[in-house]
């Protein structure tokens, strides 16, 4: 079914390579790549009425032409050409060679730009045909214009295309035959046709609507099986118990500081979900530095004081040992001896901890997430709670429910989410959001600078690290490449660790260290053996070093507003004015607005203006498919429809059952329908 696209002719190895970088390989994912917007060349207007800015065609008769030098490389040919009621100028710029040849009074249709001023009307380099008796009706059409790559046109792209769709029609259907009828949709065929060259901007805009609804349906079919497994679960705990929930409230009056308004609202969320009998499945939404392992210590105690085992799980060792750390300090009053099960046992350790989770001595475990796997035997799990971590898996939770007693699931994560959207994607969870930080707590100041600023900033570095503190730079690539301009964290450290810097230890981390380089790098820089660290963005969320006070982020250009965020978050997590500091060229929309928002959830509505949710959510995090062509922000009123469709589809499974096997087998990584 997926015929590679060398199949095509004229696609050999050099653009089958480029293609690759585009995602395409077959030529099912050719017709897949959706075009970014259309050049209408249908629309053609009259010299004399032409406005300027606007993107038209017009036809005219050549008067003269006159070539001039640019420079060595460069010349240009100036062609004045009129409408009987009017004149412009197309300039068109051209190398050593291919000067285009023009007719004097032959007709001639250009399509391009319009710049308009006191000279009159003008385009530069537009896309050029002749009349030869007739026009190349082709020319007049909807052309698509691609997402290219390095080597890639636009005329290539659109010939491969055009081949494709001659030489391997789209031939199968992929939504049901039925919801194409009730909701009106194009046909498959159809539309990739017309997605790719349509008839008209009504067949585009109506093939675009199809692909859309295409995804959304996916989105929804998915989400809403999520729900039915969530709503299924309920042989949960009940962990309401009268005892427990006084040795919580005194646990509560012992901590070092008073839970902030935000804390104690998701407590009570949380707390009441825990008295239900029905399975908790939470996530909490809270910015960096709001306070959430506080609630997670919370919920493992009203486990444990209820008689059951808690795990507590971190993405990465390093996270797994801080929280081990705080937590094992918090609950000592208790008499509560938690566990740390990480990768770093032994194996002999590791035999032991499994044993102690078995036979319920451990009741409180804290470790990184492969505590939940098929070998880890739990005598009696009340809840499992995972940190810094989006969705707990579909796969992980599936093994949960497997148990007697189907835990309470509590995930946490530092990525603030717009609520509405959050309310969309995580159907399947109840949501709560942390969104006060603690008093007290100084806010981070942020600078956005150029690079001019750069020795001040390295004199200002090395009086902090004078005075004991440490400092994050962090970079956008690991290498120096010949593609880019980047600098990359490699570069950097060699030359300032031994140039300017030669008298502070620093540290380097990046991607492509083993993880138990990475660990060692982290734990350095957590008990200040480090005190700058060079690094990429691979320096964790969640990590807790309240000494350090300074984020140094080069080329802040190439990250986006929720990655500046957390990288900021990396700071200001102790009782010293911590700054960042953006670094590039030149200060972009991004910087600024990072500049001047503390708030993440601020920040994450921004950062949906500006960008839409697809990157943003990292949408394959949550085991759902990606999207190509729609967008959850704007089209919300598809995403409704296609709810109700995919609706249809799983009360009527029975008449779907073929399709159902399809989707399945489509996306066998994805949730099972
Ligand atoms: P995050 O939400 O980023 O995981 P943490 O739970 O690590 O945040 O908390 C960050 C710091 O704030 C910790 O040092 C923690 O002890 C402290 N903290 C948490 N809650 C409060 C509070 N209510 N008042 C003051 N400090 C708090
Ligand atoms: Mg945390």
């Amino acid at each position: 079914m997926s015929v590679p696209v060398t199949f095509l002719k004229g696609v050999k190895s050099v653009r089958a390579a480029q293609l690759a970088k585009l995602g395409v390989c077959t030529i099912d994912e050719l017709y897949e790549l959706f075009p970014r917007s259309y050049e209408d060349r249908s629309i053609v207007r009259k010299i004399s009425q032409l406005q300027d800015g606007e993107t038209v065609t017009v036809c005219g008769y050549v008067q003269q032409t006159d070539v001039k030098k640019v420079n060595r490389q460069l010349s240009v040919l100036n062609v004045k050409i009129s409408d009987e009621q009017a004149n412009m100028r197309i300039s068109v710029f051209f190398g050593k060679y291919g000067e285009y040849q023009f007719k004097i009074g032959g007709l001639y249709a250009f399509y391009g730009k319009v710049t308009k001023n006191q000279y009159g009307a003008s385009m530069t380099n537009p896309v050029i045909s002749e009349y030869h008796g007739e026009w190349d009706s082709n020319f007049f059409s909807i052309q698509p214009v691609y997402p290219l790559t390095k080597g890639l046109t636009q005329n290539v792209l659109r010939k491969m295309v055009a081949e494709a769709l001659k030489v391997a029609p789209p031939s199968y259907e992929t939504m049901p035959k039925e919801i194409l009828e009730k909701y009106g949709l194009l046909r498959r065929d159809t539309a990739l046709k017309n997605l790719h060259f349509p008839q008209n901007a009504e067949m585009a805009e109506k093939s675009r609507y199809r692909f859309k609804f295409e995804e959304l349906f996916t989105l929804q079919l998915m989400l809403l099986k999520l729900k039915d497994v969530k709503t299924k679960i309920t042989n949960g705990i009940s962990f309401k118990n009268a005892d427990a929930d006084s040795k919580i409230a005194q646990f509560i009056s012992m901590l070092p500081f008073e839970l902030t308004e935000g804390q104690k609202k998701v407590w009570g969320e949380i707390s009441a979900n825990m008295d239900e009998k029905k399975a908790m499945n939470r996530l909490v939404i809270g910015d960096v530095g709001s306070g959430k392992t506080v609630l997670a210590v919370l919920a493992m105690l009203k486990a444990v004081f209820a008689g059951y085992q808690a795990v507590f799980m971190a993405p990465t060792e390093v996270l797994a040992e801080q929280h081990y750390e705080s937590v094992s300090k918090m609950l000592e009053p208790f008499g509560i001896k938690p566990y740390l099960v990480t990768g770093s046992l032994t194996a002999k350790e590791k035999r032991e901890a499994l044993q102690a989770i078995k036979n319920e001595d451990a009741k409180c475990i804290i470790g990184t997430h492969a505590l939940i796997q098929p070998d880890v035997i739990y005598g009696n799990l009340g809840i499992a709670i995972t940190d810094e971590q989006h969705r707990f898996g579909v796969r992980q939770r599936a093994m949960l429910a497997q148990q007697e007693h189907t835990p309470d699931v509590l995930v946490m994560t530092a990525t603030p989410i717009p609520r509405t959207l959050a309310l969309i994607l995580y159907a399947d969870l109840d949501v709560s959001t942390l969104r006060t930080l603690p008093n007290g707590r100084l806010p981070i100041k942020t600078y956005a600078l150029e690079y001019s600023m750069y020795d001040r900033i390295c004199k200002w570095i090395i009086r902090l690290a004078g005075e004991g503190r440490q400092v994050y730079m962090v970079y956008p690539v690991i290498e120096e490449n010949e593609e880019t301009p980047l600098k990359s964290v490699t570069e950097r450290y060699n030359t300032l660790s031994k140039g300017v810097f030669a008298n502070i230890k620093c540290g380097l981390l990046h991607g492509k260290m083993s993880s138990s380089q990475k660990e060692s790098v982290m734990r350095e820089f957590k008990d200040g053996k480090i005190q700058i660290l060079f690094s990429t963005t691979v320096v964790e969320v969640g990590v807790d070093v309240p000494n350090a006070v300074l984020m140094v982020v080069e080329n802040a250009e190439r990250f986006g507003l929720a990655q500046l965020h957390q990288l900021r978050g990396r700071v200001g997590r102790g009782k010293i004015q911590s700054y960042c500091v953006l670094f590039s060229e030149k200060v972009t929309e991004r910087m600024k607005i990072t500049e001047e928002t503390a708030d993440g959830f601020e920040l994450s509505e921004q950062d949906l203006v500006l960008r839409g949710p697809g990157d943003f959510f990292g949408v394959e995090q949550h085991g759902l498919p990606p999207f190509k062509i729609a967008n959850l922000y704007q089209d919300t009123e598809i995403l409704k429809t296609a709810g109700d469709a995919a609706r249809y589809i799983l009360e009527n499974k029975e008449k779907f059952g073929g399709f159902l096997d399809f989707m399945n087998k489509k996306y066998p990584d994805r949730v099972q329908l």
